[in-house]
């Protein structure tokens, strides 16, 4: 179903109840918008904020029946949220992005043939699906990683390997599901860009983020001029924009970069949602990633954000509950908050686990240089390690 502008006042679905569904319900009813959520885990972030929370599973005729039946416009939050249920709310809804654009960032093997037909540059690759093509893989992709096509998210689905030997003890270990193996790259750092584009196809652009991943997961991001170094700052952004019109995107897409040492750059891959890497956008920019999303979803005008301070996000992730032991215990927070330009954001999950995504903390100010002194100093209150 194509779409007439969904004005503040109708309900906006979202496929998918965690974080980023959250603050995207957050931002929807700030603009009096009411929000509905389909999730079957009855705790999930967004489905506790939510006007609605229809609880079942993603494929469930009548949750998306129901969502469907409540709702103006329906986007989602995850971006493994079935391609089919996407087409089916697209029968009856507008769906924005499309199921054709998630379903190829859904799959590794197609989003690379994805980058290389808008011109983008990747690693170099080889899908692997069968003995066959595992045989023929060629010695200059090694050392490499092996990544599941599928499924992967935060470094899971995914084995270094440095021989042939390594490679195919790999493939045994993930099941011999389709996968994509990417030649090692010698990265200086990592960054990624946001646009968000209308159904006009006017499209605007974040600034780009310069990450740093540890353990396969995202840690901290730096947003400010000269973060991500100008030349690859530029192409990242033509890229991006690229990538997005290719796909003849509606909504917020996030693609990640690598920064090679020799001074080059290449594509990582793309998520058709807001990012874990955008969440400085809420407290550093006049419109945030989720405000982007809102707007593209309901047809509204998207002006080009502007960062009005320099920002540094630290992930807050559940192994900060466990720094005193095995028990599970808050973080200093009061201590924190004294702290002058920190934004906390938590996501209301119930219990810490190592490796979960809890919150993060953003941190804004005058200068570069006292947002890092600021984000050093809450990082040593909270027992992140110093960046
Ligand atoms: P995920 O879906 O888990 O985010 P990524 O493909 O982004 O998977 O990989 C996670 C991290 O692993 C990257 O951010 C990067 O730090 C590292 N990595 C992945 N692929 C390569 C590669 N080809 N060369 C070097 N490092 C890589
Ligand atoms: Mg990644």
């Amino acid at each position: 179903m194509t779409l007439s502008t969904v004005l503040p006042g109708a309900t906006l679905g979202v496929m998918g109840g965690g974080q980023l569904g959250r603050m995207f319900a957050h931002a929807a009813q700030r603009m009096g918008y009411f929000t509905a959520v389909l999730d079957p885990d009855p705790a999930s972030p967004a489905g506790l904020v939510s006007h609605r929370h229809i609880q079942a599973d993603y494929l469930d005729q009548q949750g998306l029946a129901q969502l469907a039946q409540c709702s103006a416009a329906v986007t989602t939050e995850f971006e493994n949220v079935p391609a089919d249920a996407l087409s089916r709310l697209a029968a009856l809804r507008p769906v924005a992005p499309g199921a054709e654009a998630v379903a190829i960032a859904q799959d590794r093997a197609r989003e690379k043939a994805h980058f290389a037909r808008c011109g983008v540059p990747c690693a170099p690759h080889a899908v692997i699906e069968s003995e066959l093509q595992l045989t023929a893989v060629e010695a200059a992709l090694l050392p490499g990683v092996l990544k599941t096509s599928r499924l992967g998210y935060d470094g899971k689905g995914q084995v270094r390997v440095r021989t042939r030997d390594e490679l195919a003890a790999a493939w045994r270990e993930l099941n011999q599901v389709p996968c994509v193996l990417e030649k090692l790259l010698p990265l200086a750092a990592e960054c990624s860009v946001i646009v968000a584009r209308g159904r006009d196809g006017g499209m605007v652009h974040l600034p780009p983020q310069l990450n740093l991943h540890r353990d396969g997961i995202l840690a901290v991001t730096e947003v400010y001029p000269g973060s991500v170094p100008p030349p690859a700052a530029v192409e990242a952004i033509a890229a991006t924009r690229a990538i997005a019109q290719g796909l003849d995107y509606v909504g917020v897409l996030c693609v990640e970069f690598f920064l090679l040492q020799d001074g080059t750059w290449v594509v990582n891959e793309m998520a058709p949602r807001p990012h874990n890497s955008g969440h400085y956008s809420m407290d550093a920019c006049d419109l945030s990633q989720f405000d982007l999303q809102v707007r593209a979803l309901a047809g509204l005008p998207l002006p080009q954000p502007r960062q009005h301070s320099p920002a540094i996000m630290l992930n807050l992730l559940g192994d900060l509950w466990f720094t005193a032991g095995d028990t599970e215990t808050a973080p200093p927070w009061p201590r924190m908050l004294e702290l002058a330009g920190v934004h906390l954001h938590l996501y209301g999950k119930h219990s810490a686990r190592r490796g979960r995504k809890m919150g993060h903390l953003n941190i804004t100010g005058e200068s570069v240089q006292a947002v890092r002194a600021t984000a050093l100093q809450a990082a040593t209150l909270l027992g992140i390690e110093a960046f």
